[in-house]
């Protein structure tokens, strides 16, 4: 094929070409994903100050028959640029609430609250709201046990209509939380007309908590708003014992990262659970 004018060589930049070709083959691939459900959730363990778990936050990864598991920095980025995070992430829904479902039975495990990643495209979308109620419908899950996870960056776009959002969700029972919370250097003068229940703090706040004061103070004063809200906050990235006991000290309600555990596979959560939750 020959293109128009001057951009004629661009058209033949071999790179360009390449490219092209692999942006193509990926938004084929992903595709043949959503209607194979070639996904897996992994779960992983949110801890309360008393080491029990009490809900864990369900991760997406693309297990590819040709490629293996691949983690979402490989997809979701393209997934929200070609508008396929919508049926991915209806898709997590739906699992997040069959699991739920499935556990109603079992002593150990039907308390638990799933938390689930919520895109820009997701929330934006004019029937996210109805979906999302649809499927908590469908499988007859109570949408308390749905902690919806909402990034700033995302809710600070469109304030108003984030606002109007996550209104209509809480008023039908979903727990909000927002995410990566303190990354999107803003006044904070928002936070009290938003409709949330938890705070989660971003790992690169915790990463560096007993070795940088600015981080630090900024751990403190997020674990501050949250008491003074009366919001849960949760603290992302947990690596060690001196994280936990520094966050503990400062009064965080809930631990998630390796120090306790990786996102796990379902069975393996399980187990984990099991093996954590004296009934
Ligand atoms: P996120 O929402 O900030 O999730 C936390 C990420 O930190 C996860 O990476 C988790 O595995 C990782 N992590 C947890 N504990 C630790 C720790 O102690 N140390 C370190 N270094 N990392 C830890 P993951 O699973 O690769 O997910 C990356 C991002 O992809 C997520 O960041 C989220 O933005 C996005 N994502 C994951 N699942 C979904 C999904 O179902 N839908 C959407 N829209 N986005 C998703
Ligand atoms: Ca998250
Ligand atoms: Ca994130
Ligand atoms: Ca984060």
């Amino acid at each position: 094929a020959k293109a128009n004018g001057r951009d004629d060589c661009v058209f033949f930049d071999p790179i360009m070409q390449k490219e092209l070709s692999y942006t193509l083959e990926l938004e084929k691939d992903l595709k043949a994903a959503i209607d194979e459900e070639h996904f897996v959730l992994h779960y992983q363990p949110q801890y309360d100050r008393q080491q029990n778990i009490v809900s864990a936050e369900a991760l997406i990864r693309w297990d590819s028959p040709s490629k293996g598991l691949l983690y979402p920095i490989h997809f979701i980025d393209f997934a929200e640029e070609t508008n396929l995070i919508l049926p991915i992430g209806n898709w997590v829904i739906t699992q997040a609430c069959q699991q739920l479902q499935r556990w109603k039975s079992q002593p150990i495990l039907q308390d638990l609250q799933l938390s689930v990643n919520i895109s820009a495209k997701q929330v934006w979308h004019k029937s996210f709201v109805n979906d999302i109620i649809d499927i908590v419908k469908k499988y007859q899950v109570s949408p308390s046990q749905l902690m919806l996870e909402i990034t700033e960056s995302v809710v600070l776009k469109d304030l108003t209509e984030s606002v109007a959002k996550m209104n209509q969700l809480r008023d039908f029972g979903f727990k909000m939380s927002l995410d990566d919370f303190g990354t999107g250097y803003s006044s904070l003068g928002y936070l009290k007309s938003l409709p949330i229940d938890e705070l989660k703090i971003d790992k690169s706040f915790v990463n560096d908590i007993t070795v940088d004061e600015s981080d630090l103070i900024m751990v403190k004063a997020i674990l501050d708003l949250g008491k003074n809200f009366k919001l849960n906050v949760v603290s992302e990235g947990v690596e060690t014992q001196t994280q936990r006991d520094m966050l503990y000290d400062l009064g965080c309600n809930l631990y998630q990262g390796y120090y306790y555990s990786k996102p796990l596979p379902l069975e393996n959560f399980v187990s984990v659970v099991q093996n954590t939750n004296a009934l």
